[in-house]
């Protein structure tokens, strides 16, 4: 029987010796550039690995799980820290960065991508428009490709094409033995269905290839109401995401925004209800469909065709580094006594302290799924998903009280699972993966990395 590999930190001699043997750069406590090298985006995370490495390439990262394995020491693979939050305690532990894996190439003929594991997501979106393509992207341009797409990822297309992790073809990866391998539909087809969905569990992805969608521009933008018509607000966005088309993904939002210089005027101490929507198809359809909303007299309303990487400011998300925490979950149903729950917990007379409570519509093409992955469909019509900002403990306590009480709120309706991207809060994959596929997950862990050398987000024990 296999036991995880021990924690542990290398010898100052070892340490040099791979500082010597790879392009990259490698730090360990008390190094100038350590303190820079750990932190992840998310600034509440506070990661404190015995040995940080910044691979240049996949031969680095070849060269680096080789000294790994040698010395007893796992390793936590990490692109920017959005998710950082989900992973456990570093200490003992290798971080390898992959942020210096930048490069992405378009290939407009076979509309598809490559991209090395330290990719953002506007480094794709950006490039792939001047061939009138769109990936799969979340709502961040700076999300990580790979970790978003290795956890499901689902944006603005995604009731149209899908989750994103429907459309890998294939990954170049480092498997904890030391091996460089490419996984696609004839090579290994065990890691790529593996990485589908179900996080990085099996190795180190160095590149990552996946289809592309001809989008130009959209028909997208957000309707502001003031919070106080929450619960009138979202009944009406309820009722609506029942008529429409698989061409719409649509957020059903309250927000609370914090009072701060680095907000917009409009948004800055302001608290809403609004409905973000994107509908692949013209202007004339788009103002069609959401006719019904705008009836309802929005104090705001931004809604206009927009190019396809400008999807990426939709949801407001923060363009730089802050601390925060959330959790969210499927839903199997949201009948109008979920709404007022939800407002209940996280509306205007809750005193609830959220940033942000989102309701994302789901279905459409995501519940289809055609690649087959550990997550590469989602079969459930809504996801929920709380979040707050957290600048110190208290704050932290106060969230993840808010957050609590809001997925309590929703426990009726609650899938048998979670989503694995944005499920913050401490879950192994059992919590965020299907039972089946957690089941064939555990094989393949067991067969690639029965040592548990590698530390991923949600991990997954290997069968016994
Ligand atoms: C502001 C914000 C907006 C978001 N919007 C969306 C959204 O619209 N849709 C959505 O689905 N999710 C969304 N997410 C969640 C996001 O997709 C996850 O946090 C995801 O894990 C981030 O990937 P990353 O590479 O940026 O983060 P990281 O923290 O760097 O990586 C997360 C995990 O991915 C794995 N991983 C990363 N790189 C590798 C690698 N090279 N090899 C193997 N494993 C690897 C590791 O397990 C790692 O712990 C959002 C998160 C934030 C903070």
């Amino acid at each position: 029987m296999h036991q995880p590999v021990l924690a542990t930190s290398p010898t100052p001699t070892d340490v040099a010796s791979l500082r010597y043997s790879i392009a990259g750069d490698v730090y360990v406590p008390g190094d100038a550039g350590y303190d820079e090298a750990r932190q992840a985006w998310n600034l509440y995370v506070d990661q404190h690995p015995s040995v940080i490495v910044m691979p240049e390439s996949a031969i680095d990262v070849v060269k680096t799980v080789r000294f790994a394995r040698a010395e007893g020491l796992r390793v936590a693979p990490q692109g920017t820290g959005h998710g950082a939050s989900s992973l456990e305690s570093l200490e003992g532990t290798m971080l390898l960065k992959t942020t210096r894996m930048r490069r992405v190439d378009i290939y407009p003929s076979s509309r598809t991508a490559r991209a090395e594991a330290g990719a953002e997501w506007h480094e794709v979106t950006i490039p792939a428009a001047e061939h009138g393509l769109a990936a799969l992207a979340g709502s961040a341009a700076d999300v990580g490709v790979v970790g978003y797409t290795l956890g499901g990822g689902m944006g603005w297309l995604a009731r149209r094409h899908g989750l994103a992790a429907d459309s890998v073809t294939a990954v170049e990866i480092v498997t904890p033995d030391g091996r460089l391998v490419r996984a696609d539909a004839d090579n290994e087809p065990d890691l790529l269905w593996a990485v589908r969905g179900g996080g990085g569990q099996v190795g180190i992805v160095t590149a990552i290839e996946f289809t592309l969608y001809p989008v130009r521009e959209l028909y997208a933008g957000t309707l502001f109401f003031p919070i106080e018509r929450s619960a009138e607000v979202l009944h009406a966005w309820r009722e609506w995401t029942a008529t429409v088309p698989e061409e719409v993904t649509s957020v059903g939002r309250i927000l609370q925004f914090p009072p701060i210089p680095d907000l917009p005027d409009f948004l800055s101490g302001k608290r809403f209800v609004v409905v973000e929507a994107a509908y692949l198809g013209d202007e004339f359809e788009g103002a069609e469909l959401i006719r019904p909303l705008r009836e309802l007299g929005p104090e705001m309303d931004t809604f206009a065709m927009i190019p396809a990487p400008a999807l990426q400011e939709l949801h407001m998300d923060p363009p730089q580094p802050v601390p925060g925490q959330g959790d969210g979950t499927f839903l199997n149903e949201l009948p109008a006594a979920a709404i007022d729950a939800i407002v209940a917990a996280a509306g205007p007379e809750s005193g609830s302290s959220l940033l942000s409570m989102e309701i994302r519509h789901c279905g459409g093409a995501m519940s289809a799924g055609t690649a087959g992955g550990a997550q590469s469909k989602i079969d459930a019509p809504f996801m929920i998903f709380g979040v707050g900002l957290t600048m110190n403990e208290e704050m932290a306590e106060t969230v993840r009280s808010n957050v609590r009480v809001l997925l309590n709120t929703i426990a009726p309706w609650r899938a048998d699972f979670d989503y694995y991207n944005l499920r913050e809060m401490d879950a192994e994959a059992d919590a965020v993966l299907p039972a089946d596929s957690y089941r064939r997950l555990r094989e393949i862990k067991a067969r690639y990395d029965a040592g548990e050398m590698i530390v991923s987000a949600h991990p997954v024990r290997p069968a016994r």
